[in-house]
């Protein structure tokens, strides 16, 4: 029975309490699913370690640049149409085509598949790219822009924004690492430790702990 104005605070406490605890469970629900969607758009590939997941991005960039060079550096034809007028502004309908594919080769090569999973990614990307290019064209900056840049560089450009999209936003959701101790499949793995966070903490603490002997 509530007896005094203190109690009645200690009640409206307790209520407020188990309130911002339930917001906090059910905000933590939401993150937990918002995640694990995020996962499950990507197929998993399972990396030996850090270096090996690396490399393949290396390479995975490589077959883009290759791709870009081509249709952009190289192409001085299509080139001028990515200035302005019908076809552009931005990347056009051919270097489209072009670049996405490459997109899908290399996120098959990163993901171990052959299956070219990466479709709608891929054209995604080079779409964002364009809308960003739109709305310099609409604050009417792209042609300064273009007016001072050549084809190389505005192949490094798009490879910059690609890449950075792929590394960031995607590739994490795809590579996977075995923890040399528990044997947990994790999306980090320590280096040179081999070891999951967990296993990697533990590892840390027993080293403090000798140091400190
Ligand atoms: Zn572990």
């Amino acid at each position: 029975m509530i007896t005094s104005y203190k109690d009645m605070e200690l009640l409206s406490l307790t209520s407020k309490i188990l309130y911002d605890n339930d917001i906090l469970i059910k905000n933590n629900q939401l993150k937990e699913l918002q995640n694990r969607l995020k996962t499950y758009e990507y197929p998993k590939a399972l990396y030996t370690n850090m270096d090996e997941m690396e490399r393949a991005f290396e390479h995975a960039v490589n077959i883009i640049t290759e791709h870009v060079n081509d249709c952009v550096t190289y192409n001085h034809f299509e080139y001028q149409f990515m200035r302005s007028g019908s076809i552009g502004p931005g990347i056009t309908p051919r270097q489209r085509i072009i670049i996405s594919d490459s997109i899908i080769t290399a996120l098959d090569f990163l993901a171990k598949t052959k299956n070219k999973w990466g479709h709608e990614i891929a054209y995604q990307l080079v779409d964002d790219f364009n809308q960003l290019v739109e709305s310099f064209d609409e604050c009417g900056i792209w042609l300064n822009i273009i007016e001072q840049i050549d084809s190389s560089t505005m192949a490094d450009l798009i490879l910059t924004f690609i890449k950075k999209k792929l590394e960031f936003y995607i590739l994490p959701y795809i590579a996977l690492f075995q923890c040399g101790r528990c044997k947990t499949i994790t999306t980090y793995l320590g280096t040179p430790s081999q070891l999951c966070i967990e296993c990697e903490e533990i590892a840390n603490k027993i080293k403090e702990c000798t140091i400190n002997i």
